[in-house]
């Protein structure tokens, strides 16, 4: 799998002696949590992961090369149990994310790290991404943060019924592969579902709502897509992922920064 992440950046690509001289107290490693399954018949099953690994890598070129950031491997496997029944998906169960999660950020604090952000890009991961912060910050001290996606990032030209209903193989994935990685992209298999219309919002939604339902994608969306790729475009998704990363990067440079209440 491709990486745009600057070979500097590669907490990996360091020798032990080289990591045990960073200042460990100031230094902030992400960790990266992504998945492996189903995007639909278009886009492949890297998607998450490749996604990860492209913001974080457009994210570095807008952070000075003197704040110390590094990135680790990322976690690729991801909860997916959503999407299991559909070839390719590669899911681990949320016991055992979360042990990972729990055994890496105990050899980060073994390492002499304070500082930690787990980083993801799968929304299966996102509430066991917020408990592992949490328990990490409680277990071994660890200032640990979360972040996830574009940061919240403004992604202009998108409809608002993709806004709110696309999430899955969608219009903003597909642009954005097809901006970084178009010979993985199948616009000859486009397929769309929506689980519901923006003029009929329903009290129930399987996602962003105070209301929810538990969704398994073969519920929802056959073909696996959860939105409508067929608008998606390169030049979209150049901006998009140019947006994303200056978010990315100013949320990383704020941990960096970020003190204690209390200390100097
Ligand atoms: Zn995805």
């Amino acid at each position: 799998m491709q990486t745009w992440i600057p070979p500097e950046r590669q907490l990996a690509n360091l020798t032990w002696k080289q990591v045990d001289a960073l200042d460990k107290q100031k230094t902030l490693l992400i960790l990266p949590t992504a998945a492996i399954e189903q995007h639909g018949h278009h886009l492949p099953i890297a998607t998450d992961t490749l996604i990860n690994n492209l913001l974080l890598g457009h994210a570095f070129r807008h952070i000075p090369a003197a704040a110390p950031i590094y990135a680790m491997p990322a976690v690729c496997y991801g909860k997916s149990n959503e999407h299991i029944g559909f070839a390719g998906t590669m899911s681990v169960s949320a016991a055992t994310f979360m042990a990972v999660l729990r055994d890496l950020g105990a050899s980060v604090h073994a390492s002499g790290f304070h500082k930690l952000v787990l980083y993801n890009t799968h929304g299966g991961n996102t509430a066991l991404d917020d408990v592992m912060a949490r328990d990490l910050r409680a277990e071994f001290g660890l200032r640990t943060f979360y972040l996830s996606g574009g940061a919240g990032a403004e992604y202009p030209g998108l409809s608002a019924q993709e806004r709110a209903f696309g999430f899955h193989a969608n219009e903003w994935e597909t642009a954005v592969l097809l901006a970084a990685t178009p010979e993985l992209v199948h616009p000859d298999e486009y397929t769309v579902n929506y689980i519901a219309d923006i003029r009929q919002p329903s009290l129930l939604k399987p996602e962003f709502a105070p209301a929810t339902f538990a969704w398994l994608t073969r519920d929802i969306a056959p073909s696996g897509v959860m939105g409508d790729p067929r608008p998606a475009t390169a030049e979209n998704g150049r901006l998009w992922i140019q947006a994303a990363a200056l978010k990315v990067a100013e949320a990383l440079l704020a941990m960096l920064e970020f003190e204690e209440f209390g200390k100097p």
